[in-house]
């Protein structure tokens, strides 16, 4: 008899799983329907021996002490701070916007203390900051919204910014100095050894059993258990009652190149040219060494595994809708990005777990297991391909 059976082993299932069955001695099922655990995070060496993110590219930056805590039981760290170039009019420019992205774009040579009166010139002010083409148009203008927004954003989402809520595009700061790291959090680490590694750790306990390769719906019927954690799509747990959620999707195409180094960053973007969104080369994540590297272009489309909820108001009211029956549903907890329909980052996933932990212990969220977050490691090292 299990305590749990979790559906998902991505953050939101591996952390309730290593949590319950560390702290609380309960006996875990975790299933997933994919071949590995990890969830989106999952990460591997391709066959060139190069350290890749098979869903694109996951950065892991958060301010929670409580998070980095948690996941410091399962992994040593590495420094890494986030650089992202966007490719307009010909030109690398800095994202999120800042001094040099304006001074280039618009071919200025404005002072720090220059550039906040500047952007108040050229900035609109909508009635309402309401949409996701209202949040960028009132901080930073229409000339560099088009240039570095609306094409990325309709590509991402098949939807123009005025149709999504402001909170999509509100994600990317606007920075008034020559600051060109893409987050601005307290901490912003890789697991030294990667992603999968770090999963492994966290599922490495005689009370968790995994069953990979598994829809839970196929094997619910054999296995005795107490109650249910859920972390796949809300919409299909209850058969689409209401209709289909939309989850936005993405192709990936992983190339190796015969060059020790690609680009300048980790990432670049192509707002307005090509159909994919942008270009990441790993080695820049994981700091590995090697003779060759590897990149993964993304192409946003409909269809194929759900990857992002689409927040505007009408999927909201619709969440809302199955929101009421997961409230309903006896002995069924729903958590991460899918269950709740919620853009979440992977620490923000991590939070959520651990407060359904809390939960369902009658613990606080301050007596739940966690190493304290150490200075990182040294950045070369890293693991050889296994
Ligand atoms: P998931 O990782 O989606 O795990 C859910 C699991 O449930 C899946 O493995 C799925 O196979 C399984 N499942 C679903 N239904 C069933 C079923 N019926 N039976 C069995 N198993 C089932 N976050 C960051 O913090 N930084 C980033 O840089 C970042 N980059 C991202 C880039 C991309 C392209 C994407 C798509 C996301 C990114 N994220 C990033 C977000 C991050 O991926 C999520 O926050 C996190 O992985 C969510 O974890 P989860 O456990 O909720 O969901
Ligand atoms: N965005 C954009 N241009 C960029 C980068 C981001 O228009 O160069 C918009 C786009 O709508 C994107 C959103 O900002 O979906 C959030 O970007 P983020 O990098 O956080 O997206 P994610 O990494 O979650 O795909």
């Amino acid at each position: 008899m299990f305590d749990y059976v979790i559906v998902g082993a991505g953050f939101a299932g591996a952390t309730v799983a290593a949590q319950m069955a560390r702290n609380f001695g309960k006996r875990v099922m975790l299933l997933d329907r994919r071949s590995h655990v990890g969830g989106n995070a999952y990460d591997h060496y391709d066959r060139a021996g190069v350290l890749v993110h098979k869903y694109g590219p996951h950065i892991f930056h958060t301010n929670s002490r409580d998070v980095i805590d948690y996941l410091s039981l399962f992994t040593e760290w590495r420094t890494y701070e986030h650089r992202v170039l966007a490719s307009v009019d010909g030109k690398l420019v800095p994202i999120p916007i800042n001094l040099d992205t304006v001074n280039v774009l618009h071919g200025l040579n404005l002072t720090v203390g220059e550039l906040e009166a500047y952007l108040e010139t050229i900035a609109e002010k909508p009635a309402s900051v309401r949409t996701s083409e209202d949040v960028v148009v009132s901080r930073v203008g229409r000339d560099l919204y088009t240039k570095m927004f609306r094409g990325y954003t309709r590509k991402q989402w098949g939807l123009d910014p005025s149709e999504l809520d402001a909170s999509v595009t509100a994600r990317i700061p606007v920075r008034l100095n020559r600051d060109d790291r893409y987050f601005s959090d307290t901490y912003q680490v890789m697991p030294l050894h990667g992603f999968t590694r770090m999963f492994e750790n966290m599922l490495d306990h005689p009370n968790i059993t995994i069953m990979l390769n598994t829809d839970y719906r196929d094997a619910m019927n054999s296995i005795r258990y107490r109650e249910l954690v859920y972390t796949g799509p809300i919409d299909e747990f209850f058969d689409f009652r209401y209709g289909k959620l939309p989850y936005r999707s993405l192709q990936f195409r992983h190339e190796t190149l015969n060059v020790k180094k690609l680009q300048p960053v980790a990432v670049i973007n192509h707002p307005n040219e090509h159909d994919y969104t942008r270009v990441t080369e790993f080695k820049h994540l994981t700091g590995q060494s090697h003779s060759k590297t590897s990149v993964v272009y993304e192409y946003p489309c409909d269809g194929g595994d759900p990857y992002y909820p689409v927040p505007r108001p009408e999927n909201a009211a619709l969440y809302k809708q199955y929101e009421a029956l997961a409230a309903q549903a006896q002995g069924v907890h729903f958590v991460g990005r899918l269950a709740t329909y919620k853009y979440y980052n992977m620490d923000q996933v991590v939070a959520q777990a651990l407060t359904l932990c809390a939960k369902l212990s009658g613990a606080t969220r301050g007596e739940l297991v966690r190493k304290p977050f150490e200075a990182v490691a040294s950045p070369e090292l890293i693991s050889a391909a296994n």
